[in-house]
């Protein structure tokens, strides 16, 4: 694709996420999203600080993640002026563990998955209609799956305005609106989670370096919480 053939492409696409939000608070729905504050989130974020910088932008913060992961969370957070809300699992780390002592997310990913994302999150849905998530196409199959509109628990919609951006596309916004990256974008990290449960990337490129070596994909937000 041309370069000004790529730059309708994404004004169609912002105008689509621009029309559907408005549309949304026309008809009085309130809406919230998450965010895991990864570069692969800046676009979304940005785009949403144009349209209504009020929307709550839920981070769930397992008490696992790199600083700086926190310190670009912050840094969105001032330049775009985002309503963002912290999430903490009730569950102390110290109850997080096992029989034999050890950390869930060495022994029982899901279950620590379960406890600081998805448990702290189900609750926030009863307040809300619509959902604004960030996942792509291109992320992972569970992910493909998806639709721009899916079903999830407590009545709500889920929206997901990437679905069709690709890799490249972000990194083109990025480019284009001088948007700043994660501190760990471009030390080997494709994507980036808890510490305990990432690795930098391996050849292949996609997110096997989330929970390497595990058969688990997906913290369970995106799959637990979602009907269809
Ligand atoms: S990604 Fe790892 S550390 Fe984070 S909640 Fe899931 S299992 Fe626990």
């Amino acid at each position: 694709m041309g370069k000004l053939a790529g730059a309708v492409q994404e004004r169609l696409k912002i105008m689509e996420i621009e029309e559907q939000i408005t549309k949304y608070k026309d008809q009085g729905l309130k809406i919230f999203a998450s965010s895991s504050f990864q570069t692969q989130s800046v676009v979304l974020l940005h785009l949403i600080s144009k349209i209504d910088n009020s929307i709550p932008i839920y981070f769930l913060n397992t008490g696992f993640h790199f600083p700086e992961t926190l310190e670009y969370k912050a840094e969105l957070t001032k330049r775009f002026d985002l309503n963002v809300v912290d999430l903490f699992s009730e569950i102390s780390k110290i109850q997080q563990r096992n029989d034999a002592g050890r950390m869930l997310y060495t022994s029982d990913p899901d279950y620590c998955c379960y406890l600081n994302k998805v448990q702290p999150l189900e609750p926030i849905m009863k307040n809300f209609d619509i959902w604004i998530s960030g996942v792509r196409s291109d992320q992972s199959a569970v992910r493909e799956g998806m639709s721009t509109e899916n079903k999830a628990h407590h009545g709500v919609t889920r929206y997901h305005p990437m679905l069709g951006w690709t890799g490249k596309m972000i990194y083109e916004y990025i480019a284009k609106h001088t948007l700043p990256k994660h501190p760990l974008d471009g030390e080997g990290y494709f994507s980036i989670g808890c510490q305990p449960c990432t690795i930098k990337m391996r050849l292949s490129g996609d997110r096997d370096n989330r929970w390497y070596g595990q058969n688990k994909t997906e913290c369970g937000i995106h799959t637990e919480l979602v009907i269809s």
